[in-house]
């Protein structure tokens, strides 16, 4: 009886086979590969032949490879690679995938070779290995974000949580809770709030997600804590079935916010007291001069009544004056309100010569006369831009603070220095008001253009904050120099307008 399997090959054998089969020699090159092998690398024969093993698995490998395969060649046996861990192949377009592999030594002639067998790792294990992986990264992230897990079945109406929500809600051991119990441990003032988000997210229009936050009072310990949850409600035929979603406690940064909200407050009204004290005081300073001088004027018409030698042009003069000063209290006030109101600064070109002459003049008339003024100033000035009366009211400020401070100190021969130029370097306008009085030590110095600071005994404080103020406003700056000649030295900048002549040229 003819053998039933004469003529049957062993490449007939290695092509039939339905696991891919290699065949390499002790050199580990590929003398053989069926088309099981040659389709899962994605080779043709050609190229494969005469290939080495390693050029068939990720570079990362090959050294680690080369050394098992010396060692198998020395001890070769029947060996099945790869249970319980990945073994990656290369295939030709660079692209990796797990095997499973069998190796058996086959001897033919002298010649030693080993049968390598593979087929792709069984796929149910890849699925769960990196299912497996990305939970693992999950549970990571949900514990570095510290975040609760939880799981509401609409069903049977409870929720499943994890260690981290019972931690929160104060359930130690149950891995469930009733729907009842979840929300009784809800502050009750944040419950119907986080009942109309729920709800909105129930409709089955909506995309079904949440986002709410409330408190939870932990029954044991009586702790509230705030909750930032986030959530997703799962539809089935239009009905709502699950509602899967994560906590995080939030209770420091909702102190933090409460601590910068009242802190915010408190400034407001802080800022709002000095607003309103400042205000006040500035009408103030702007009233005391114009009432004392009222007050002067009114004595001296009653002084003319029980005076023998009545005079009528000299109570006439008096009561001229207080109509002025009244008039002049009204104007300063009305001023001030708009600068305050900062409503658009009225500006206009003027003479800043001129205006100095007419400040020494309100300076005398208010009774700070009796000094010696020296006036320096620059003739063919260019006129100036800005708020003439503002820049008066400056210069009043500067020549009573010089003449008040002359007079504290009963500086014999009293004189105030004031000097207009152009400051080249600024290109503006600069007016120096110099006294010879005591001048001020270091730290007056440094705070006399704060509100309220005074070292007058009558004093308000607010001269030199109103007149830095308005020069500012003016587009200029004001500054009290720091040398070391006698008394005090005060500077300001003005803006010049802009040259007539230059209008038409464009
Ligand atoms: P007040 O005149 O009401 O004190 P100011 O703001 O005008 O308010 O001035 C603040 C302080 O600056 C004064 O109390 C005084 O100590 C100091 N000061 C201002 N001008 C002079 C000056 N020319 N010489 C010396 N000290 C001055």
């Amino acid at each position: 009886m003819a053998n039933p399997l004469e003529g049957l090959s062993f490449q007939n054998l290695f092509d039939a086979a339905a696991d891919a089969m290699l065949l390499a020699n002790d050199l580990g090159q590929i003398v053989e590969a069926n088309e099981v092998a040659l389709q899962l690398l994605g080779y043709n024969k050609a190229q494969m032949l005469g290939l080495k093993i390693e050029a068939l698995m990720p570079e990362r490998f090959g050294k680690q490879h080369q050394h098992n395969r010396e060692a198998y060649s020395k001890k070769p046996e029947k060996r099945s690679l790869g249970k319980g861990r990945e073994l990656l192949a290369l295939r030709s377009d660079g692209s990796e995938i797990a095997l499973d592999i069998s190796l058996s030594p086959i001897q033919a002639n002298s010649h030693r070779f080993t049968l390598v067998t593979f087929h792709l790792a069984d796929q149910r294990r890849q699925v769960e290995e990196a299912l497996k992986i990305s939970e693992e990264r999950l549970r990571l992230a949900k514990e570095a974000a510290g975040l609760g897990v939880f799981d509401f079945d609409y069903k049977q109406n409870i929720i499943h949580w994890d260690e981290r929500m019972r931690d929160i809600w104060g359930e130690e051991s149950e891995k469930s809770v009733s729907y009842k119990k979840f929300v009784a441990a809800i502050h009750p003032d944040d419950r119907v709030a986080r009942q109309t988000v729920i709800n909105r997210a129930i409709d089955p229009t909506s995309n079904g997600e949440y986002s709410v936050e409330y408190r939870v009072i932990n029954p044991n310990d009586g702790v509230e804590r705030w909750i930032a949850t986030v959530g997703r409600i799962h539809f089935s035929a239009g009905q709502a079935t699950r509602l899967l979603g994560v906590a995080r406690d939030i209770t420091d940064q909702k102190i933090l916010e409460k601590t910068l909200q009242e802190h915010r407050s408190e400034m407001e009204s802080l800022f709002k007291q000095q607003v309103a004290s400042q205000t006040v005081s500035a009408i103030a300073h702007e009233l005391n001069q114009p009432l004392a001088a009222i007050s002067a004027y009114s004595e001296v018409a009653l002084h003319a009544f029980n005076d023998a030698n009545f005079s009528p042009d000299k109570l006439k003069h008096a009561l001229e004056s207080c109509v002025a000063q009244a008039q002049r209290a009204g104007n300063s006030l009305h001023e001030l309100l708009a600068f305050l109101q900062k409503g658009e600064l009225v500006t206009a070109r003027f003479d800043l010569n001129k205006a100095v002459k007419e400040a020494l003049n309100i300076t005398k008339d208010d009774g700070y006369g009796g000094f010696n003024p020296l006036l320096e100033l620059e003739p063919n000035m260019p006129d100036v831009l800005g708020n003439e009366s503002q820049v008066r009211k400056v210069l009043v400020n500067l020549l009573r603070n010089a003449v008040e401070a002359m007079r504290g100190a009963g500086v014999p021969t009293s004189a105030i220095t004031i000097k207009v130029s152009t400051n080249q370097t600024l290109n503006m306008a600069h007016v120096t008001v110099q006294d010879s009085g005591p001048g001020l030590d270091k730290e007056t110095a440094k705070r006399i253009f704060e509100p309220f600071f005074t070292t007058k005994p009558t004093g308000i404080g607010m001269g030199l904050a109103i007149s830095r103020a308005l020069t500012e406003a003016n587009g200029g700056q004001l500054w009290l120099e720091q040398n070391n000649q006698p008394g005090a030295t005060f500077n300001f900048t003005l803006p010049f307008a802009p040259q007539l002549n230059q209008h038409h040229v464009k």
